[in-house]
């Protein structure tokens, strides 16, 4: 408190000192108008939507990004088949792996950058890799020229399934980073750049593929009955309002006072998948989902603003974290500390909430014991990189806020930042 007053200015706005790590990409206003202006037809409808903006000619609807994925390892008959994906990422796709009755095989980045380059993907893939799921983490573009030729020449034939969870809508020069894959899937669950509240898109090229993953969701998961809906309104609702400002900070107090939702960020001890993992997604989200991709250029734009923002105003102060060979589109926006819990309490203590990424050093997690320890670089990340707010509506002067803060933190405890 003491030190927040000490530096808090307030400026010609006014805006409170208090700066939430995210807030919920649709308003109030969608999620109602989701609700009460459903039409029947509203999946096929956001599918070819969302296939077309992003250049593939299929779309498959689902519950999470994991469910599509889980359902193209099944339909392409994949058992005991070996997937490559990077160590730090989000674990549900490792899980959605093995769940399948398949292998996961993991690549280590560099240790300083996320992202898997293209070196390591070549010393982790061999000729028995059967699917490789390349990972553009925090909408930070990977090489895809030098990708795409380390797969053509260790692993041709590979299916190229592209993880668009974070990456939505990369370019290379001026095609569409996925545009060379064999099928790409998207997350819109809780913390995406845009949120249909629960949800996932698998895109897919071939027609007869796409044939068979549709007749096998239609088949295998199943359709919820109508109180679903009204469920999935109510936790859109409280999703909303647990990133309203003075909520988030309660409950980040709360949190940090206490432990009380420690239980939330603790990992179950084997892989699994969510109930509904299989379960279709009801109107509401789909109808959600088509109002958010209206405004996905306009979300994005205000993303990348705000990330330029950051990187000039770090810049000034002789800091740059990340390199890019591309334009980032910022999902979020990462940084590396020395410490990350410590580094994330003493923002707190200016107000501003950074974040814990969700994403994991997947080996040293409970359920891959074989690989623990193998990946340095990936457990490094994990341990020291958290991300800064981004959101739709940040002004300026919450940026400012944010880098000032920081400055000062490092000033005062260069042994953490
Ligand atoms: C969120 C996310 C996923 C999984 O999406 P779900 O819809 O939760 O299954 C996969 N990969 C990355 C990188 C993600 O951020």
């Amino acid at each position: 408190m003491a030190h927040r007053k000490a530096y808090y200015e307030p400026e010609k706005n006014g805006h409170p000192p208090v700066i939430p790590k995210t807030k919920s990409p649709y308003s109030l206003k969608e999620l109602f108008s989701a609700l009460f202006h459903q039409d029947a037809d509203s999946e096929p409808r956001l599918e070819i939507q969302f296939s077309s903006i992003f250049n593939f000619p299929y779309g498959l609807f689902f519950n999470y990004g994991r469910s599509g994925l889980y359902a193209l390892l099944k339909v392409l008959g994949y058992e005991g088949v070996e997937v490559l994906i990077p160590a730090y990422t989000c674990v549900v796709v490792a899980n959605a792996i093995v769940l399948s009755g398949n292998n996961v095989k993991f690549a280590d980045n560099e240790p300083d950058h996320f992202n898997v380059s293209p070196e390591m993907l070549a010393s982790y893939i061999s000729s028995s890799t059967k699917m490789v799921i390349p990972t553009p983490l925090f909408g930070y573009p990977i090489d895809w020229k030098r990708y795409e030729n380390v797969i053509f020449q260790k692993a041709p034939g590979a299916f190229i399934l592209y993880d668009d969870a974070q990456g939505y809508g990369l370019y290379d020069q001026d095609d569409l980073q996925s545009t060379h894959t064999d099928g790409a899937f998207f997350g819109l669950g809780e913390g995406k750049v845009i949120s249909s509240i629960y949800g996932g898109m698998l895109l897919l090229r071939d027609r007869s593929l796409y044939e068979e993953v549709k007749a096998y969701r239609d088949r295998e998961f199943h359709t919820p009955n109508s109180f679903k809906c009204v469920k999935r309104f109510i936790y859109g609702l409280g999703y909303w309002a647990a990133y309203r400002t003075l909520v988030a900070y309660f409950f980040d107090y709360l949190n940090n006072k206490t432990g009380l939702l420690d239980s939330l960020k603790n990992d179950r001890s084997s892989p699994s998948l969510p109930v509904d993992t299989k379960e279709r997604p009801t109107n509401l989200q789909a109808r959600l989902g088509r109002l958010q991709l209206g405004r996905l250029e306009e979300i994005m734009e205000e993303r990348r603003r705000l990330a330029r923002l950051y990187e000039r105003k770090f810049h000034e102060k002789g800091i740059s974290f990340f390199s890019s060979n591309g334009k980032p589109s910022n999902s979020h926006f990462p940084c590396l500390t020395k410490d990350r819990d410590l580094a994330i309490g003493a923002l707190r203590r200016y107000g501003i909430m950074a974040g814990y990424p969700f994403l994991k050093a997947c080996p040293d997690l409970p359920g891959y014991e074989d690989y623990s320890g193998k990946y340095p670089n990936a457990s490094l990340m994990a341990k020291k990189l958290i991300t800064l707010p981004i959101w739709h509506g940040m002004t300026e002067s919450h940026v400012n806020h944010v880098v000032h803060s920081f400055m000062r933190c490092k000033d005062k405890n260069p042994d953490i930042f």
